[in-house]
């Protein structure tokens, strides 16, 4: 992937706080209020040892819990050798931010562990899973009324499943024992959409700017989503559904990938399944056909386009790139991947950036919707969905009985019968839900930043909107 924060810039953590102040300053909190709520409440270190390969190695790993103006705290666990107290501290912060923004009641907190995950087999992996998350567990820094972990890079549904596991058994009389983590698979008390919901969030939160012609003009644009050329940097989880959604269902043109090993680039548009299968079966881009490729794939960072996703690590776009960056918007589907200096370069040249700490909300509200799902130990839609099918029923068959009348010319549209009579399921529900956040979301930041002439930026906007949540949490706590 590309290089990350350059040196001469703050470090991540400070970039957060650097983007708060800024924010923090155009806001009247009771004196050191703010300073509550900037600092990181704890960060645990652990270290323990493994018993691998007939020897013990020594892993180190962090939970880091920013804010508990809300219980429990919530934000993924990261594997991945670039982990450190820094940046999970950073993490955390955004956690709190993202949770206020998008109203889901919970403070920020994030956890890591450094570790190549690919170092590894399945079987190494889950004992080392297990062992770290015994050593969180024993401490509270797991548990479903104070900390709920959910994955982040390096880690997804068979690591949650592993966690979920070792809570309850050493938890067994919890009965709420599932909500301790979320992201887990359908199968072990996850929830429809999970997996895809931070991509799906990317691209509700582009379908709600599209909808708002003034921002869509004010990053020089116009019209839809439709044909936009679109360049996503990280074919993850988050930037394959980000990329895959807004191609099939947007008509949105992905015209570059960027992975670790270079960049794919077809203006007329990439195929992001072929290309997804690609990586999965070769660990990378080199040597797919179907496109142009390029061995800095960094460099398409600055390529020409309508729509830029970052979608992978922290600090991508910076002081150095950022001059050269050409895209007129930047939607942030990684977290941090611009840095405070980035920022206000690319602010400077009135470029529009749809901020991390909304743009990738999607998946940490779906994971309250699997929280709340495991804490009523009953499925979305389970006692609804049939008895709305029936009443739609009545409806359908009023319209037939009517249609039927051969003296009125008219008859049901094709596929109304099949779409209608459909009761929504929990993947629709859950759909629904992630769609409605991330439009009300979107509209509180909109309305600081077309209302206030001191606010030039959504994500000063953003940061105002959840730092006054956050300060009247803290303000009905009595602090
Ligand atoms: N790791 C994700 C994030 O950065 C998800 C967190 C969660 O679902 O709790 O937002």
């Amino acid at each position: 992937m590309t290089s990350p924060t350059n040196s001469a810039e703050p470090s991540f953590r400070d970039s957060v706080d650097i983007m708060f102040n800024r924010a923090v300053a155009l806001m009247d909190l009771p004196p050191g209020l703010e300073e509550k709520i900037r600092v990181c409440n704890a960060t645990y270190t652990v270290r323990f040892g493994v018993r691998l390969r007939g020897k013990i190695e020594t892993f180190t790993g962090y939970r880091s819990v920013h804010s508990e103006h809300m219980e429990p705290v919530k934000g993924g666990i990261r594997f991945a050798m670039g982990v450190h107290q820094d940046e999970v501290e950073a993490l955390a912060a955004l956690m709190t931010y993202k949770c206020a923004l998008v109203e889901v009641p919970y403070g920020g907190s994030k956890g890591g562990l450094r570790i190549n995950p690919r170092d590894w087999d399945d079987h190494e992996m889950e004992l080392i899973t297990r062992r770290f998350a015994y050593e969180l567990i024993k401490r509270d820094m797991i548990n479903p009324a104070q900390n709920v972990p959910a994955p982040d890079m390096g880690t997804g549904e068979r690591e949650m499943a592993w966690i979920a596991d070792q809570y309850k058994r050493m938890n067994t009389t919890d009965i709420n024992g599932n909500a301790c983590v979320t992201g887990k698979p359908p199968n072990a008390g996850g929830i429809a959409g999970r997996v895809e919901a931070t991509g799906r969030g990317v691209q509700y939160a582009l379908r709600e700017f599209f909808r708002h012609s003034d921002d869509v003009a004010s990053a020089g644009l116009s019209g839809t989503l439709d044909g936009k050329r679109v360049i996503v940097q990280g074919l993850g989880n988050v930037g394959y559904h980000a990329a895959k959604f807004l191609s099939e269902e947007d008509g949105a043109k992905i015209t570059a990938i960027i992975e670790r090993d270079g960049a794919l680039q077809d203006e007329a548009g990439l195929d992001v399944e072929a290309i997804s299968q690609w990586i999965r079966s070769n660990g990378g881009v080199k040597g797919y056909k179907g496109a142009t490729y390029h061995e800095d794939g960094a460099a398409l960072l600055e390529a020409e386009c309508d729509i830029l996703i970052p979608a992978a690590l922290e600090g991508v776009i910076n002081r150095d790139n950022a001059p050269r960056v050409q895209a007129p918007l930047i939607i942030e589907a990684a977290n941090g991947p611009i840095t405070a200096g980035g920022d206000e370069v690319l602010r400077d040249k009135g470029c529009i950036i749809i901020p991390d700490m909304y743009a990738n909300a999607g998946g940490v509200t779906v994971s309250y919707f699997e929280w709340v799902k495991n804490l009523s130990h009953i499925r979305f839609g389970r006692m609804q969905r049939r008895a709305e099918e029936s009443r739609h029923q009545l409806i359908v068959d009023e319209l037939e009985r009517i249609s039927a009348d051969a003296s009125i010319k008219w008859t049901l549209s094709d596929g109304f019968k099949d779409k209608y009579l459909r009761g929504a399921g929990e993947l629709e529900l859950v759909r629904s839900g992630l769609d409605d956040t991330m439009r009300t979301a979107y509209q509180a930041m909109r309305e600081v930043w077309r209302s206030r002439d001191d606010v030039q930026d959504l994500r000063t906007a953003a940061y105002l909107v959840s730092i006054g949540k956050v300060a009247d949490s803290y303000r009905a706590k009595g602090l």
